[in-house]
């Protein structure tokens, strides 16, 4: 169902106020790795608004590599959140780890994220399908193959949700000198395979501020139609993945750079 062979026209996913992602353009979701409170929220929704990004990222339910690391704000910090978004006219995209947060979540998430380490966790994909109607960008597993990727996507179309996009977040692989390895190439071959919109995202592909712009710019012309990326007003202070978020000078440029670099494409 997700293969180009099966629908030739490309699937758009409309998030009403005119937002829209869809191949032949390109959208732009940035935020910090983690909400953390009011005011960080308030900066950065300024941030975006300065710039003409319609799309803001960030968790409230975060899978960490340790219990001991913060595991973000929970529901309350998802509403104050979409509130104060919709007051600025900017949509939100947050990862959902569990079956039992989707009804809790539902009114206040314009894009439900599912996260490496639940890419193949096929009862919330299957919920994701029948019990919402809102878009679901499914990350790629963090050792997982193009098409697994492709399958997992698969579970939350047939179950009823084809309002669907797919995440290149890096791989896991021998290198360690980064954090993962954005592979570049399975952007150009998902945008061949299927109809669904490809978004790149060099934060957690990369994992080091300094190299995640030219990853991103890279990612365009493979053929991504839009990426993703943390920024924050002080990386250095972020309770999560400071080390690959770019502050708020950094994050302008960038948008420049992404700006030309697509009309290039
Ligand atoms: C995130 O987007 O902050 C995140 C945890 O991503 P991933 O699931 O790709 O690690
Ligand atoms: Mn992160």
């Amino acid at each position: 169902l997700v293969s180009r062979k099966w629908k030739v026209n490309p699937t758009y996913i409309d998030l009403g106020d005119g937002i829209k992602i869809q191949e032949g353009g390109f959208q732009i979701m940035a935020g910090p790795c983690s909400i953390e409170g009011e005011d960080q929220i308030r900066k950065t929704l300024a941030h975006l608004k300065e710039n003409g990004i319609s799309i803001m990222r960030g968790g409230v339910y975060k899978p960490r590599s340790s219990p001991y690391s913060f595991r973000g704000m929970g529901i309350d910090g998802l509403k104050l959140w979409y509130e104060l978004a919709k007051e600025a006219g900017i949509k939100i995209i947050t990862e959902v780890m569990q079956v039992s947060q989707i009804e809790e979540m539902d009114p206040y998430v314009d894009i439900y994220q599912v996260g490496a380490r639940n890419t193949q966790n096929f009862n919330l994909l299957d919920e994701l399908g029948k019990n919402t109607d809102k878009p679901v960008m499914i990350k790629r597993g963090i050792s997982g193959t193009i098409d697994e990727l492709l399958y997992s996507a698969e579970y939350v179309f047939s179950a009823g949700n084809e309002r669907l996009l797919l995440c290149e977040r890096g791989i896991r692989t021998y290198e360690k000198a980064t954090r993962n390895t954005m592979d570049l190439n399975a952007i150009a071959v998902l945008k061949e395979k299927t109809h669904l919109p490809v978004i790149a995202d060099p934060s957690h592909g990369i994992g080091i501020r300094h190299h995640v712009a030219p990853i991103a710019l890279a990612s365009i012309m493979a053929g991504a139609d839009g990426v993703i990326y943390e920024t924050h007003e002080k990386p250095e202070e972020a309770y999560s993945d400071g080390q690959q978020t770019l502050n708020f000078p950094e994050s302008n440029k960038l948008i420049h750079q992404m700006n030309k670099t697509f009309e290039l494409r």
